[in-house]
């Protein structure tokens, strides 16, 4: 068994990557800063021997990068059972006053990003008898909310891109599942002085990602909306 999961250095992609590596997944990661990358390689493979571990350091947001690592994937591996659309940043802001360029950074990165990358690992997934595809959306890619600004454009965008692939895969036996978090206790939020107790846990994420892999392929999630227990912050 294979997963891709693009931004896994950090957070909830470095949390799902761990939950499937202990499930004995193979697995391809990718980040933009490449020591970070070589240490959670060296980790991983010295906590799961038996796991393969393909990592290549690529900034999502550029199209080249996204072909590059699809490419060291497809030299390796001619399956892929579930991937994870996962690289975003997150830049507060309003629409009308954010500065110049921000649409555009969050769309290349939260967007294009899942785009391209579906793109070139369908073949891979088409090759398995069966595939799962999670694009991590947010909440604020169901309801914008004030300082969302671009980043909530790029999460309905991003949720829109996963109900397109939803319904032009559902006769692949590839399943699609929109991710759709409330605040998760990762980096983006270091600084906010907040409990952690206001944050949904990270693992938890994860293991409910792993959950809703591991239903039969007659059945699929096509919303998973998690929220911490008291609600939006
Ligand atoms: P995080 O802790 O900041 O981690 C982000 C990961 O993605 C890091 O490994 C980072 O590594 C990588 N990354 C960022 N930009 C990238 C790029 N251009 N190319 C390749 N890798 C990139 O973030 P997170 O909170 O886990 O967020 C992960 C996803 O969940 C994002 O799409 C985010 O929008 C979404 N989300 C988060 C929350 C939340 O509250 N945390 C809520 C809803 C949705 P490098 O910096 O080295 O590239």
């Amino acid at each position: 068994m294979r997963i891709v999961v693009t931004g896994a250095t950090k957070g909830i992609g470095r949390a799902i990557t761990e939950v499937f590596a202990t499930k004995g997944f193979d697995v391809a990661i990718c980040a933009r800063d490449e020591a970070a990358l070589k240490k959670l390689e060296g980790l991983l493979k010295n906590k799961y021997p038996d796991i393969e571990v393909i990592a290549v350091a690529a900034d999502m947001s550029l199209r080249a990068d996204v072909f590059r690592f699809a490419e060291a994937i497809r030299e390796k591996w001619d399956t892929v059972e579930v991937l994870v659309n996962n690289a975003g940043v997150f830049l507060p802001g309003n629409v009308t006053t954010e500065q110049e360029g921000t649409l555009e950074k969050l769309i290349e990165t939260n967007l294009y990003s899942a785009y391209y990358m579906t793109r070139e690992v369908l073949s891979l997934l088409q090759a398995n008898d069966r595939g799962h595809i999670f694009n991590i959306s947010s909440v604020a890619g169901m309801k914008a909310y004030p300082n969302g600004g671009s980043y909530s454009i790029s999460k309905f965008a991003m949720t829109g891109l996963s109900k397109a692939l939803r319904e032009e895969l559902n006769d692949q036996n590839i399943r699609v599942t929109t991710v759709m978090p409330g605040a998760v206790l990762t980096a983006s939020w270091e600084g906010v002085n907040l409990p952690e107790e206001r944050f949904i846990d990270v693992v938890d994420l994860a293991q409910l990602i792993y959950d809703c892999y591991k239903l039969s392929y007659r059945t699929v999630v096509e919303d998973l909306v998690v929220r911490p227990m008291l609600g939006d912050l």
